[in-house]
């Protein structure tokens, strides 16, 4: 049996997993459990997988494993954008970089449909709104490069909205931002309330064990993984599980493993959301790359919730850091809300999330005889985790489309370089430099 080496370990920060109810007590796995599809991983891919494969085949027996609570994980710690196109789009004018920048789009929005039906469909309460997201400047640098993807945006003829430092105050109750974008198409959420309703509400032959880390597998098929109090069997195995995919003998040296940091106040009073004024809720993303993303969260929780700084780490556990991103988010925190500087954060948390060097996703089979892998959704999961998941079901049951064609089509993570955490390492100082006001 093979030791799965590198496991997610998360401790019990995670702010928007944590001012939901209490889980009810998780289903472990126990005994020796043989089924038809066997999925490891709750994140918004192994959601997506695990559904789509029971909406397919309703008599098949699907198991999915997680080692921690769905909603502690990386997917529950994320900031809750359900984003259609990226912060660094590459359109400009050349015709190929338009066409990929366009297929990326339609993929995402893809992605984000299912899932907005799947929601709907469930009634799961997790503040689904298409709200958009803003993209903010705070420098003439940020504003330079918000002018920079206002272009690209018209090259393939997406819309937008540009707002100036009067309108962001209105918005966004700071006089922090100078110049915003808003680009419509986008939704916000609350991550940990997504995926544990999309856990809760899966179909009658799913059947989720959660706290059950597998700590090993032999690959068969059949294959076979051992958690520490029992083992689930089946012909097709699917690994959703994110950057820890190496502990299972995959992809060594070609994922980035990076570790981000969130951050959320105490429910602010009304006296203090009166303080700042501006819209209830809404989603900045920083329009430098290395600048800090704003959730104003909307009632029932009424908080603010900064984002910013990326660490190379594989283990989930790198807590070490946790001290000084909280508190570099509280200095970015006051830098927008100086009026709200007594305001203390309740929650401050990391999580995974793995990139590739070239951008490209982990698609398909990882090994032959029924081992799959839906990894590296480069920090926007929710729509490429989602429709990676979902398109990987579609093809294990032998389903043909053009966006599985697309997706089939894309290459594959490279080779990591030589001494690749320390280029990451300067690369992100660098950044942070670079980025200066804007984090
Ligand atoms: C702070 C932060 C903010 C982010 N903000 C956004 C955002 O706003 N929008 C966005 O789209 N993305 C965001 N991301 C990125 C997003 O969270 C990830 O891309 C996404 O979670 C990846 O989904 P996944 O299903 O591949 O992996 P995960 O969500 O990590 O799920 C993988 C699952 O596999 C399980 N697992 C792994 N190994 C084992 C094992 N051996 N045994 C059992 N279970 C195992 C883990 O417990 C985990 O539940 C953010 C990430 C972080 C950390």
């Amino acid at each position: 049996m093979k030791i799965v080496d590198l496991l997610p370990v998360y401790d019990q920060s995670n702010g928007w997993h944590e001012i939901l109810e209490p889980l009810p007590e998780a289903t472990v796995l126990t005994g020796d459990r043989v089924c038809d599809y066997l999925v490891i991983g709750g994140g918004y891919s192994g959601l997506a997988a695990a559904r789509r494969l029971a909406e397919l085949d309703p008599s098949a027996d699907i198991v999915l494993i997680d080692g921690d609570r769905i909603g502690n994980n990386a997917a529950g710690r994320s900031s809750g954008f359900a984003i259609d196109h990226a912060h660094n789009l590459r359109a400009k004018s050349f015709a190929d970089a338009k066409a990929a920048a366009q297929a990326a789009i339609v993929m995402n929005r893809a992605g984000l449909d299912w899932l907005g039906d799947t929601i709907a469909a469930n009634g799961i309460d997790c503040q689904w709104v298409q709200e958009g997201k803003y993209h903010a400047a705070a420098t003439s640098r940020g504003e330079r490069m918000l002018g920079q993807f206002a272009e690209s945006l018209d090259a393939i003829d997406e819309d937008y909205s540009l707002l100036d430092a009067e309108a962001c105050r209105e918005v966004f109750g700071t006089n922090f931002y100078t110049k915003a974008l808003h680009a419509p198409h986008s939704y916000l959420c609350q991550p940990a309330a997504m995926v544990r309703g999309l856990a809760a509400t899966m179909p009658d032959n799913v059947t989720i064990y959660e706290d059950s880390m597998v700590t090993g597998v032999d690959y068969g098929p059949p294959h076979t993984v051992q958690t520490s109090r029992g083992t689930a069997s089946a012909p097709v195995l699917v690994l959703a599980t994110n950057g820890f995919t190496e502990g299972f003998g995959f992809l060594r040296k070609h994922l980035i493993p990076l570790i981000t940091w969130g951050s959320m106040t105490r429910e602010l009073t009304d006296e203090e959301s009166g303080r700042i004024g501006g819209d209830a809720s809404y989603g900045i993303i920083a329009a430098h790359p290395a600048g800090t993303s704003v959730r104003r969260v909307t009632t029932p929780h009424n908080r603010i919730l900064v984002r910013n700084i990326f660490s190379f780490s594989k283990r989930s556990d790198f807590v070490g850091r946790k001290q000084w991103a909280a508190k570099t988010h509280r200095r970015s925190f006051e830098r927008r809300w100086p009026q709200l500087s007594g305001v203390p954060f309740e929650h401050s948390w990391g999580g995974a999330l793995s990139l590739s060097r070239n951008g490209e996703p982990v698609f398909g089979e990882l090994r032959d005889g029924g081992v799959y892998g839906t990894v590296v959704h480069n920090g926007v999961g929710i729509a490429r985790g989602t429709i990676s998941g979902k398109l990987l079901a579609e093809m294990i049951m032998g389903e043909d489309s053009e966006l599985l064609r697309q997706m089939q089509a894309k290459g594959r993570p490279n080779r990591n370089l030589p001494f690749q955490d320390l280029g990451v390492r300067i690369n992100a100082r660098a950044r942070r430099v670079i980025a200066g006001r804007e984090e």
